[in-house]
């Protein structure tokens, strides 16, 4: 795979990227006593931190889920995570959402700028590929603090020449008014207008760099239009149905009230079959325990339709596996591994993504790429030869190790190398040439698409 030039010259250069070169800590959100994760946990763990500290977990979550638990019995999985993630008033995401060193978990952009810097280079590289399109909407989803889009942004900002005739906008689809204030600080140095008239969203602002940036709560409420769309440990994040094969047949693991213990919740199975056991399990389903998260199902349709109709591509990059693993319902507090029942709304509660589940859902609307592993991904988009330039210009030894600590980060294969994925929706006609079957001698190859192919740079 052949990079197009301009994105071979970014990689290269060495001004368009003066966070990395000037900062005092060389990759500068870089945490010098970072730890390694287990890989099985996925989510990187440090040191202390204190977002669920900071959030309180004064149980008021817990005491309402109580009260509704008395009163109706037990609940489905995805309500509870869905509770202690998203409630209104006492959500994780929503009162907190610990992203960062400081939280409860540091996820790849916030590790190193160089992550986000090959992400923009990706859409550059798609929408040079898909023929320069006049105009495009990049669309995050669950952006965090921001700091993806940022990098992203900064990148659009240095190829200015290039996108020049193009109209660019950014959409963010945040539920948590904690984070979004956050990313509004990030993106737009703090001035958004709340709630503005004739629009979907209920957030708009420019970024620093001229573009404007609109907020939602939902992917429904983004406008229609040519659209590139990320989604970055978002989809972990969605809730899931767990199941569980018995001697009777399958059963969906329920959360209910420990009637021996006030105000602690344990695991119980359906006593019968649920709708979701019906819909959800597959008739040649071979594992004992499978997890569904129908929302990220949902979601998948939703943007293949989009693309189908309107044209652009999706990237997701999340830790995950192809239709194999069983039980990988978790959470984070403090960057430590937190039971997943105690204190709802303290703790990130979090399962893999299931990448065959996605791949099914698009339903052939588009065609998918990967899951292919982030080492793989990042190698392709050129992250070694980034490493080298960055090394050549940085004067101390201090920022050299940063960048070396943050590049083993995000590519070891004990670290986050291997357990997170890249995973792509693309039209058909990127990949394949319409009436290619008809004469297929008639047309020059398609340009393969970044990150999903060996790098060759010439
Ligand atoms: N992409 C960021 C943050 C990942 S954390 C990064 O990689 O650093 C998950 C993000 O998804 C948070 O911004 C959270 O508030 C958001 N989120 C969680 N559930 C959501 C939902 N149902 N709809 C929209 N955003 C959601």
């Amino acid at each position: 795979m052949v990079l197009p030039l301009v994105c071979r010259a970014l990689l290269a250069g060495r001004r368009w990227l003066p966070g990395a070169a000037a900062a005092p800590h060389g990759d500068r959100r870089l945490s010098p006593a970072l730890p390694t994760a287990p890989a099985a946990a996925a989510r990187l763990c440090s040191g202390a931190g204190g977002a669920a500290e900071a959030a309180g977990g004064d149980g008021a979550l817990l005491r309402h889920l109580a009260r509704k638990l008395r009163a109706s019995g037990p609940v489905t999985v995805a309500e509870y995570m869905r509770e202690a993630l998203t409630n209104p008033g006492q959500g994780y995401y929503t009162r907190r959402g610990g992203v960062g060193e400081s939280g409860d978990f540091i996820t790849s952009p916030e590790i190193s700028q160089v992550f986000g810097e090959l992400i923009g280079i990706w859409y550059i590289s798609e929408w040079m590929a898909m023929g320069k399109p006049s105009t495009f909407q990049l669309v995050e989803l669950g952006p965090g603090r921001g700091t993806l889009t940022e990098d992203i942004l900064r990148v659009f900002k240095q190829l200015a020449s290039v996108l020049s005739k193009c109209d660019v906008s950014v959409h963010l689809v945040e539920v948590s008014p904690k984070l979004s204030e956050i990313q509004a600080v990030m993106l737009t140095g703090g001035t958004v207008q709340p709630n503005p008239e004739d629009e979907s969203a209920y957030m708009k602002g420019i970024s620093k760099t001229g573009i404007p940036i609109f907020w939602y709560r939902d992917i429904q409420d983004v406008p229609p239009g040519y659209s590139f769309y990320l989604a970055h440990e978002f989809f972990d994040a969605l809730p899931i149905h767990k199941f569980q094969r018995t001697e009777k047949g399958w059963r969906e693991v329920l959360v209910d009230i420990d009637p021996e213990v006030p105000d602690q919740l344990r695991f119980v199975l359906s006593p019968s079959r649920t709708p979701a056991t019906q819909n959800f399990i597959q008739p040649e389903e071979t594992r004992d325990h499978v997890e569904v998260c129908p929302e990220a199902g949902a979601i998948v349709q939703r943007l293949a339709c989009r693309i189908e109709k309107d044209g652009g591509a999706a990237l997701v990059a999340d830790y995950g596996h192809d239709g194999t693993k069983t039980d990988t319902f978790r959470g984070f507090r403090n960057h430590k591994l937190h039971d997943v029942l105690s204190a709802p709304g303290t703790a990130d509660l979090t399962a893999d993504v299931d990448f065959s589940y996605l791949r099914k859902m698009a339903q052939g609307k588009t065609a998918t790429l990967g899951p292919i592993k982030q080492r793989e991904f990042l190698k392709n988009m050129g992250i070694d030869l980034r490493l080298q330039v960055l090394l050549q210009n940085s004067g101390d030894t201090a920022t050299r190790e940063q960048l070396l600590h943050s590049y083993d980060m995000l590519m070891n294969p004990e670290k986050m190398g291997d357990c997170f994925n890249f995973f792509a929706l693309l039209p058909h006609h990127r990949l394949v040439h319409p009436d290619k079957k008809d004469k297929p001698e008639s047309k020059s190859p398609l340009p393969p698409v970044a990150g999903f192919n060996e790098l060759l740079l010439k």
